[in-house]
């Protein structure tokens, strides 16, 4: 199978499963026991941590591990959220977009439905919210008794559209805000460091980056506090109770390891991909790309079609599956719903446009021959679809 569906997971690096099988093999204690096993499985814990925090420009302390970007999410939303009324008595207002993954939509939904204030902030054409429009949307709130929260995130995983992070995040300080951004699809792949984009929480995701699935982690800035979703245990800093996960820890370090090692050069690679994706898409007859050429992460393709409205998305992914290329029409959650993508529809793009899209994803893995069966295999599909 050629695979170009790297936003919805990655194959997990031989280096991740080696050292994770390595471990798995040698230790199996509990973390939390006084013994040597456990010392040593403590000892893999804090490695992970530290690598994080390496990666992030901040203190280990600072990083909880979850099981993935969805916990991440919905902890840094519901677990403020919870500080906010177990404090206050109050729950905080929360200012977000229609074009965020739906580990935030629904989490803020729930928040919403509890009795929370939401405002979904307007996207320009590309699904980007501007520094403007979050300074007018607060200004609007005005004063709180306790901080709002804005939740907006990094890059797109259906466009791989880059919101401007750091001078969102400016914005909501200067009115007290409190920011969460859904780094899920940008860590390890662009560089970046909490104190450079001066949020308070950051969520990740370990299967995103060749790291297994079923681990992530939140970056929780000082200052801001969270009330535990999972209670019953004192584990990582009484945050998040449960025996942790030490194999998928090791993993994630590893997967962390060899992003931070391949950076620069991973980058090159995908953005000379990227290019030669674009221009193959670009040559297909009435294709029309919906990721921007400025200003999108790098890796993710997302196109449709002027004749959308005769096109099926779905038909579209299965035809290339029979051709034995792997691609996606948006969210993998949301694949085999038949609904247009949220986020092409809050973009303002068509109900058939929407439908009717293909997103190519790529990782360091990927190579030219891949990205050129990716382009012929769509040639084929419409053909055969369009009957020419
Ligand atoms: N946020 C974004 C932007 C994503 O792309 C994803 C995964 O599709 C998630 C959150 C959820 O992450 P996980 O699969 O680790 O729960």
């Amino acid at each position: 199978m050629i695979y170009l569906d790297n936003s919805a997971t990655t194959r997990p690096a031989p280096e991740v499963t080696d050292r994770m099988n390595r471990y798995a093999a040698e230790n199996f204690a509990n973390a939390g026991s006084v013994h040597r096993g456990g010392q040593r499985a403590r000892v893999a814990l804090e490695d992970a941590h530290d690598r994080l925090a390496q990666a992030l420009g901040c203190e280990p302390k600072h990083i909880v591990l979850t099981s993935g970007g969805t916990e991440s999410n919905n902890f840094a939303l519901k677990g403020y959220a919870f500080a906010c009324r177990k404090k206050h008595g109050l729950w905080p207002a929360i200012l977000t977009a229609r074009t965020e993954h739906h580990a935030v939509l629904q989490p803020v939904e729930f928040l919403a439905w509890q009795g929370a204030q939401v405002v979904y902030l307007d996207v320009d054409g590309h699904g980007r919210v501007s520094p403007d429009v979050l300074e007018a949307a607060l200004q609007t709130i005005g004063d709180c008794a306790v901080r709002p929260v804005v939740s907006l995130m990094h890059a797109n995983n259906e466009t791989g559209v880059l919101n401007p992070i750091a001078d969102l995040a400016a914005v909501a300080r200067a009115h007290n805000g409190v920011f969460h951004t859904d780094a899920v699809q940008t860590f390890g792949k662009i560089p970046f460091t909490a104190p450079g984009l001066g949020v308070d929480m950051i969520s990740m995701s370990a299967h995103k980056i060749h790291g297994p699935k079923g681990i992530g982690a939140l970056y929780i800035g000082s200052g801001v506090e969270l009330e535990p979703l999972i209670h019953g245990g004192a584990q990582q800093r009484n945050r998040r109770g449960g025996t942790e996960p030490v194999e998928l820890a090791v993993g994630f370090d590893e997967a962390v390891r060899l992003a931070l090692e391949h950076a620069g050069q991973s980058r090159a690679h995908i953005q000379q991909l990227d290019a030669m994706l674009r221009a193959g898409l670009s040559a297909i007859q009435g294709a029309e790309i919906v990721t921007p050429a400025q200003g999108a992460l790098p890796g993710i393709v997302n196109v449709t079609f002027s004749d959308a409205a005769q096109l099926d998305g779905e038909g579209l992914i299965v035809g290339m599956d029979l051709q034995g290329v792997a691609v996606s029409n948006g969210a993998a959650c949301t694949s085999g719903s038949q609904q247009p993508s949220h986020v092409l529809a809050a973009m303002g793009l068509s109900a058939e446009r929407a439908r009717a899209a293909v997103r190519f994803s790529l990782s360091r893995y990927s190579v030219p021959e891949d990205v050129q069966a990716g382009i012929e295999a769509l040639q084929t599909v419409l053909k055969q679809v369009r009957g020419d």
